[in-house]
């Protein structure tokens, strides 16, 4: 009575039961191993990289121009890092973020930014630092342009220089370059490297939460809190880990999302309401401010962040376009020529529309497709006019 077939009549619910749990587990297994141990990047410039983190004391971390979640992310997210994975026994590794100019308040709470040197406020303290620094490494910028003077400081160096960047044509100008467009953040990319030299104990050290809330503020503000560049099975294996390590996204939601001043928001509203220019045709919207306007709305850096991205919440609108003035820095003057204003101007697209082009042959700029930016050397009407005669050659009517 006790032969197999009875046994397995009686039990064969439990044994689907221990079944099931079996392979339930080695799938979580699977996932976790295939995102932590990824091999992303050619093995030849993980250990390059490793040799020169090995070997440097004073790590200089750079990222690029008025900075967003995802620079001060992928720079911060290296900072802990290095901090924690250089405090050996025998040697002790300092290293620093320096910034161009300042980032925006809501960046403000992120873990380390009270340590962030501002050039445009610091510029000796910065320039000391880079002169003692034996390992720079750039993050979320293709270019030394584009960081202006501390760029050229940066340029003058001989030691060793790191980039890790997902911007379309970076300049060769690093020893290693991990360039990855596809990519739809530079803070997804640190993550990976992290993972590369150390593992998950790069990211669970005394500094792996803040390591790991760096990462998560640049892939989540890159991607518009998910809502862009986001198809990517694998980023969401790699948020998973983040979380697991500790990260309260919906804290870090808040601290970014819903940070505006009374200004600020007014500052919105009025652009919707008395600025917003529509072009049905070519569904597209162009927002404009003048100095005294930004002055009217006691302009803070970083107000102007995400007023691009509204009109595209239109229904039937996919191109948008946002301009402001913005003062000439002193660095400029020769480019500017006898214009009194610079023109920052920034572009963004849904779908297959790319502005780049755009933005590259009428604004000196460039980008992604969906999302560039350009500058103008003149006044703001100058800098409309040119984008009303031009659009319709960029922006498409279907
Ligand atoms: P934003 O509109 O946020 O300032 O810039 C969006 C993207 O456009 C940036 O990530 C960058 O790739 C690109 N971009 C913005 N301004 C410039 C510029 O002056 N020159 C170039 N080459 N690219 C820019
Ligand atoms: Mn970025």
């Amino acid at each position: 009575m006790y032969s197999i077939q009875n046994i397995v009549q009686r039990y064969y619910k439990i044994l689907i039961y221990a079944i099931f749990f079996v392979l339930l587990h080695r799938n979580s297994e699977y996932y976790r191993t295939k995102t932590m141990q990824n091999d992303y990047f050619p093995s030849e410039k993980v250990s390059a990289i490793r040799d020169f983190i090995a070997r440097a004391t004073h790590v200089v971390i750079l990222t690029h121009m008025s900075p967003d979640g995802d620079a001060m992310g992928s720079a911060l997210a290296m900072y802990h890092y290095l901090v924690e994975s250089g405090r050996t026994k025998d040697k002790r590794l300092t290293a620093h973020v320096v910034v161009p100019n300042a980032f925006p308040n809501f960046l403000a709470w992120m873990p380390g930014a009270d340590s962030v040197i501002i050039y445009d406020e610091q510029a000796d303290r910065a320039d000391a630092l880079l002169a003692e620094a034996d390992l720079v490494i750039c993050t979320d910028f293709n270019d030394p342009k584009r960081i202006g003077r501390v760029g050229e400081r940066m340029m003058e160096k001989t030691c060793p220089k790191i980039l890790i960047d997902h911007h379309l044509h970076p300049v060769d100008f690093a020893d290693v370059t991990l360039s990855y467009p596809a990519s739809p953040s530079a803070s997804e990319l640190v993550y990976r490297l992290i993972i590369s030299l150390s593992g998950e104990s790069g990211l669970s050290g005394e500094n792996g939460l803040a390591v790991a809330t760096a990462i998560y503020t640049g892939m989540m503000t890159d991607t518009g809190n998910f809502s862009f560049n986001s198809c990517h099975p694998e980023m969401y294996e790699i948020l998973a880990d983040l979380v697991r390590l500790g990260v309260n996204k919906d804290a870090v939601y808040n601290a970014v999302f819903n940070a505006y001043s009374a200004d600020r928001m007014r500052l919105m509203g009025y652009c919707l309401y008395r600025k917003m220019r529509i072009f049905p045709e070519h569904h597209a919207a162009l927002i404009y401010l003048s100095r005294k306007e930004l002055y009217r709305f006691r302009f803070q850096s970083g107000d102007a962040e995400g007023i691009v991205n509204l009109p595209l919440q239109i229904n039937d609108v996919y191109y948008s376009c946002f301009m402001r003035e913005d003062k000439i820095e002193p660095h400029e003057r020769e480019r500017a020529g006898k214009a009194k204003s610079k023109i920052k101007i920034s572009f963004r697209s849904q779908g297959d529309r790319p502005v780049n082009i755009f933005a590259a042959e009428h604004f000196h700029g460039g980008g992604h497709a969906n999302a560039a930016g350009g500058e103008f050397f003149g006044t703001v009407n100058e800098a409309v006019q040119e984008f009303l005669d031009h659009y319709p050659e960029y922006f498409r009517q279907d």
